[in-house]
């Protein structure tokens, strides 16, 4: 991996593995085991400046600012759906804007994280898409965006799920989404279950056969059609890999038996919403483990695509069903604050309420011991 730095040259923490975070304390002329502490305080922990990290010797303390950085995205605001879900807007460091949205649903709380700032893969129907991609983000900002949120949620509420399914397609920033992922995973860091994570995709072939090799991480492939034609018009990603060769390598993919691929598919009326693309998807999806995600179209007056009534929704979800296809219609949520799926990255900041991280323990404040 490279090594990120910030302006003034100092190494971004966050993002670097263990390893590597391991490797540059012991050229500084630290002890190995000291990596081990700095990176509980760091994820378990979620200091914000190594003055908190009271297992350390005060001359540590006083060095590792000098050669690292703990880099964090700024926050910049929220806004709150009637239906509870929350958007979140951040700058990175040189003032770029990402948004990442937390929807609560029953005993869940999902949080979908962005992992580029804009997007290039340019499906017709995004309003991400239209920014097209001005940077990866890194692996710690990746990781900063629940390790953040988690800070202000009320005691005895967590983020239970992440879905890779921000701003941005994931697997196109492959080498930073798996650092970020492996952290996310590591028991000395988030500690979170892989059943617990999705990586969504437009269908990246390579990438998708690396991923399922070196994570058991959850897949969700962005479908949208049931013909070539029509998937090539909204996505056009598949001019490079073509929907059959996508789905031939879904067949393919070392899933593990407890878990389907997940297909998304962005309804869109008078398109791909007939009792004849239900027919086709069926076919096509025939032998592969999956459950299709039907997502009813959220409007957009950029755009002059409908979405389709409810009974005609009904009616796709029925007909696929009933041909032994799992299937669910995903409730819209967080459309008044346009949070909803494709719709991320064109809030106006002047218009959010601000929220931001509590204040800063001094390490005469800070009275809790590392759980070594
Ligand atoms: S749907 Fe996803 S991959 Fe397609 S343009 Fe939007 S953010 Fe990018």
């Amino acid at each position: 991996m490279p090594r990120f730095t910030a302006p003034d040259g100092r190494v971004d923490i966050k993002s670097l593995s263990f390893d590597e975070l391991t490797e540059e304390l012991v050229a500084l002329g630290s002890e190995r085991f000291r990596a081990l502490q700095v990176w509980k305080w760091l994820w378990q922990h979620k200091v914000r400046t190594f003055e908190e990290m009271t297992n350390l010797s005060k001359v540590w303390r006083e060095k590792l600012p000098s050669h690292f950085v703990i880099q964090e995205l700024t926050p910049v605001g929220v806004l709150t759906s009637t239906d509870g879900t929350r958007k979140f807007l951040w700058h990175t460091a040189e003032g770029q804007q990402i948004e990442s949205v937390l929807i609560p649903d029953e005993d869940r709380l999902t949080l979908c994280v962005s992992t580029q700032v804009g997007c290039a893969m340019a499906c017709s129907f995004c309003l991400t898409g239209d920014l097209g991609l001005k940077r990866h983000l890194k692996p710690g900002e990746i990781i900063n965006q629940p390790l953040q949120i988690s800070r202000i949620l009320p005691e005895g509420q967590r983020i239970t799920n992440v879905v890779m399914m921000g701003m941005g397609e994931p697997l196109h920033n492959y080498d930073n989404l798996v650092a970020a992922l492996r952290v996310y995973l590591d028991e000395n860091a988030l500690g979170m279950s892989h059943r617990r994570i999705t990586v969504s995709t437009v269908g990246l072939v390579p990438a998708m056969k690396k991923l399922t090799d070196e994570l058991p991480v959850n897949l969700a492939v962005s479908l949208n059609a049931s013909t070539e034609e029509q998937r090539r018009e909204v996505m056009p990603i598949t001019k490079k890999y073509s929907m059959q060769e996508l789905l031939e390598t879904c067949r393919d993919l070392p899933i593990h038996h407890h878990k389907r691929i997940t297909f998304e598919y962005v309804m869109m009326a008078g398109f791909n919403d007939s009792i004849e693309d239900a027919a086709r998807l069926a076919k096509l999806l025939r032998g592969i483990r999956s459950k299709v995600n039907l997502i009813p179209y959220n409007e957009n007056p950029s755009r002059d695509i409908k979405r389709p009534a409810a009974d005609v929704a009904k009616a796709f979800q029925h007909y696929l069903v009933t041909r032994g296809v799992q299937c669910s219609i995903r409730s819209t949520r967080g459309k008044d604050i346009s949070a909803a799926c494709g719709q991320l990255g064109k809030a106006d900041p002047s218009t959010v309420a601000l929220f931001g991280p509590p204040p800063v323990a001094t390490a005469h404040d800070s009275t809790q011991s590392p759980r070594e």
